[in-house]
């Protein structure tokens, strides 16, 4: 039978756990000293070790024969525990078995000595899943525990246990494997197993499985099984991901300012199962590179990012300023607060993505003087000779037509849509004449009870509380009712793509039937931005930003 690689590369003392040795020296002087406390209590993220320091420790304080406070692995005991004909070690699943009938159970045979061991170890995975019950039955025998019995409770969220059990346990806080550790434990694996492992791709399989060693084993043996030969490619490929290159094409989007194309990224890679809390923290990571990278240039020390890649992240930080860097490293860091408890991870990251691609949509002072670094780019360019520069219009809202204007026009060019529409329906030989066509007249009647409507701003406050990311780019909109239909015109064009979007059409029609009473169909209206793009404006805009954000400039 295959045994995965996993487990058979599992460490079996103390020694062989990585990562972990300000843990393993703790408990091997406890045991060899005979000093270990009854309870203990394991916590850190998956893969980390808990399960297995749990395992070893039930051998090590059994042992017969105990190696400087490693299990010998070769008397009676070790190998009863090992082979499973001795039970005196009992693993309660708290994910699977989080009854209090178990406990209960627990309660009752914990009281006997146990059969061949000194001590009867507990072992409960994932205690925080534990029912109320089940815990008060747990903290029953914690308080006055037998002392032949020992509890080693291991769980990756220690805040949701009880108070009561965590002040009677020991607490060891397991680290993430380091990546170093865990490409060296990789290359020996590899090499043990008669495959060849390239150092670039042991890095990367480290580096996806986010410090949890077993999954770095695992992701090593479905590698094997396609090839012995593992380069970066061959993990790529047997991972089915596309290396890590979605951060640098995010964080071009960025640079960019192409809101659109970021929110195509996170779409594919939402379809693909991403996590996207995780995706948040790896943006953090890889703005944290570009920063170092800028800041202090020769950074090897410093960068958690994978070798192969540093040249990538160097000439990607030159299209960065400092400024920009460290406001997308504080708008990333805010998000990843809000995205762990919240049901909506997608649009927390998109909404944040925006913000980032969007500065204009943020009004702090990170995000003004983003702007300015961006004009003052744009403007040296012009005044060095190159050609003007290209503004887009959300950048430019006040040289935007007044919203009395853009309603007007807006008007009008509805009647010059619903004339098309009426020489389009109408038969070829009737194009002609237009005998069966409602008179012009008409048209421009139907189009002047285009009505603006008045309850927009509570509308987009009913918004507000759904979708903040969309009531963010329809700042400055405005909305007509005509029969079942709302015409929204947005000066920002991102509005159109959003709205496609899942469900974000549907944020806004409750918004509308919240408001207004009734169901309204949605139908995106563009205004025609006029926008006069002149060096004087642009440097009136500059200084208007500078001035806002409390900077002197000499004029
Ligand atoms: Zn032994």
């Amino acid at each position: 039978m295959y045994l995965a690689l996993y487990r058979k590369w599992r460490p079996a003392t103390f020694d062989d756990v990585i990562s972990q040795s300000h843990i393993t020296t703790t408990l091997k002087n406890q045991i060899s000293q005979n000093k270990t406390a009854h309870a203990y209590l394991f916590t850190g993220s998956r893969g980390t070790g808990k399960t297995t320091c749990a395992k070893i420790f039930a051998k090590a304080i059994n042992c017969t024969n105990p190696q400087n406070g490693n299990p010998c692995l070769e008397c009676r005991v070790c190998e009863g525990l090992e082979n499973g004909s001795i039970t005196d070690v009992v693993e309660i699943d708290a994910a699977s078995n989080n009854g209090v009938d178990d406990i209960r159970e627990l309660r009752e045979r914990a009281h006997f000595t146990p059969a061949f061991c000194s001590y009867r170890v507990y072992i409960i995975d994932e205690v925080h899943m534990l029912t109320t019950q089940a815990f008060n039955a747990l903290l029953k025998i914690m308080e006055e525990p037998p002392p032949h019995v020992k509890f080693v409770l291991a769980t990756t969220e220690a805040h949701k246990v009880p108070v009561t059990i965590l002040s009677r346990c020991q607490r060891f806080d397991f680290k993430r494997i380091k990546v170093e550790d865990s490409v060296e434990r990789l290359l020996q694996i590899a090499n043990a197993e008669g495959a060849q492992l390239e150092h670039g791709a042991a890095e990367l399989i480290a580096r996806l499985s986010d410090g949890a060693m077993r999954d770095a084993i695992s992701l090593l043996d479905q590698t094997m099984s396609v090839t012995n030969d593992i380069t970066v490619d061959a993990v790529t490929q047997s991972v089915g991901i596309a290396g890590r290159e979605y951060l640098f094409s995010l964080a071009d989007c960025i640079q960019r300012q192409d809101s659109a194309a970021a929110m195509e990224i996170i779409d594919e890679l939402y379809q693909g199962s991403k996590d996207l809390q995780r995706l948040c923290e790896e943006l953090i990571e890889h703005f944290r590179s570009l920063m170092l990278i800028k800041s202090i240039g020769n950074v090897d020390e410093f960068l958690e990012s994978l070798s192969y890649e540093k040249e990538e992240i160097e000439n990607q930080a030159q299209g960065f300023s400092m400024g920009g860097i460290l406001r997308c490293l504080s708008l990333l860091q805010q998000c990843n607060d809000r995205i762990a408890h919240s049901s909506g991870k997608r649009i927390e990251l998109e909404m944040c993505l925006i913000k980032l691609c969007t500065p204009e949509v943020d009004d702090n002072q990170d995000a003004l003087l983003s702007r300015i670094e961006k004009l003052e780019s744009q403007l040296r360019e012009f005044v060095g000779g190159g050609s003007p520069p290209s503004i887009r219009s959300d950048e430019m809202q006040v040289a935007l037509p007044k919203k009395e204007e853009r309603q007007a026009e807006a008007v009008q060019s509805i009647k010059q849509e619903k004339e098309q529409e009426r020489h389009k329906d109408s038969p070829p030989k009737q194009k002609i004449d237009e005998k069966n066509s409602p008179p012009k007249q008409e048209i421009d009647e139907q189009a002047e009870q285009l009505s603006p409507v008045r309850e927009w701003p509570q509308i987009m406050a009913e918004l507000g509380k759904r979708a903040p990311h969309l009531k963010g780019v329809l700042e400055d909109s405005i909305a007509f009712t005509h029969g079942e239909v709302i015409y929204v015109d947005s000066p920002n064009a991102m509005f159109g793509m959003l709205i496609k979007k899942d469900g974000n059409a549907k944020y806004l029609i409750d918004a509308v039937r919240q408001s207004l009473g009734r169901e309204y169909r949605i139908r995106l209206r563009k205004s025609k931005p006029k926008v006069e793009k002149t060096q004087e404006n642009l440097i009136d805009k500059l200084l208007e930003n500078a001035s806002n954000a409390g900077i002197e400039v000499e004029k």
